[in-house]
This record gives structure tokens, sequence and C-alpha cells, in this order.
């Protein structure tokens, strides 16, 4: 398992973190597959968790432009 957020020691994601957020968003504004992003499955849902309450409150848009 190749995590960056684990080699980082990154526990909590913050949501407000947009620029990290967006490098785990595809070019048509989706969450990427862990395939891609090749975070563990941990990672991946914080990260899909805190990309869901970005979009949320508007910090990230659903569609990208
Ligand atoms: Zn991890």
């Amino acid at each position: 398992m190749d995590c960056y957020l684990c080699k980082k020691n990154i526990q909590d994601i913050d949501f407000k973190d947009t620029y990290l957020l967006r490098n785990y968003i595809s070019g048509l504004g989706k969450i990427r597959s862990k395939e891609k992003t090749g975070l563990c499955s941990s990672h991946q849902r914080h990260v899909a968790n805190a990309i869901k309450r970005a979009r949320h409150i508007g910090l990230l848009s659903a569609t990208s432009k």
C-alpha cells in the first residue's frame, strides 16, 4: 500500500483544504476511484466524505467548469 496521506501521516482531512481535495477529483468533478488516487481504503473514505462536505457548503462545485 502506497498511500500518500499515510506517508504524510495525515489523519484528519480538512474539508476546507480544497487544494488537497482537488487532487482527488477528476476533471469532471467526480471523486476519483481508489485505483486512481492510490489511497488506502480508510483514507479514500475520509477524502470522499471531505469532498462531499466541501461540496455541500459550496467550497467545491459538484461539476467542474
Ligand atoms: Zn492511508
